[in-house]
């Protein structure tokens, strides 16, 4: 039995031929390549599976809720403590999303051979959110260094941020999820 994998999303299809459409992303069937790769070869496996995107992805999606709940804890205590701890998580942060976001560029290139799947432009469209916010925060912040110390709307307002920070962390989370392990639900499912 022949392997065809789909260079979008990854579903894996078994016959002699690859299917017309792919049942997961939709997209025809040249996008389907012949699987050959051999299990069981680890550096192979390890050169296929290790890709900059997740594992940078995990420096904003740790210490983004880091930095939120440091937020949370310096408008209860007051303690000034609580403001750098977030200042400073909210600063690598800001440092580490332009290289996800560039690195996932990268991998969708190479990977998924650019594939206009509409997953990927959501993911972008999601990042360059994040990225926008993230940095117009942290400037905020910068520019304005009693800002979370005295209160009033811009402490609102920073609420109102992180939440919608958090959010998009999140749905950046499930989508990228989606893409690597849906085609094995699918699989599953069969
Ligand atoms: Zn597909």
């Amino acid at each position: 039995m022949k392997r065809w994998r789909c260079k979008a999303c990854g579903y894996v299809h078994e016959g002699a031929q690859p299917p017309e459409v792919c049942p997961v992303c939709g997209l025809d069937r040249s996008y389907f390549i012949r699987e050959t790769s051999v299990p069981g070869n680890f550096l192979r496996e390890l050169r296929e599976v290790f890709l900059l995107h997740p594992v940078s992805s995990h420096f904003p999606l740790a210490l983004l809720p880091v930095s939120a709940l440091a937020f949370v804890l310096l408008r209860i205590t007051g303690d000034a403590f609580y403001d750098r701890a977030a200042f400073y998580a909210l600063v690598i942060v800001s440092l580490a999303v332009p290289v996800v976001l560039l690195a996932g560029l990268r991998d969708w290139q190479r990977r998924y051979d650019g594939a206009p799947a509409p997953v990927f432009f959501i993911k972008r469209a999601l990042a360059l959110c994040l990225c926008a916010l993230v940095w117009g925060l942290c400037l905020w912040r910068a520019m304005v260094p009693e800002l979370w110390i005295r209160g009033g709307l811009p402490v609102w307002c920073t609420f109102f941020l992180y939440g919608l920070m958090l959010c998009l962390v999140a749905l950046l989370g499930h989508f990228g999820g989606k893409i690597v392990y849906r085609w094995t639900l699918a699989d599953k499912r069969d």
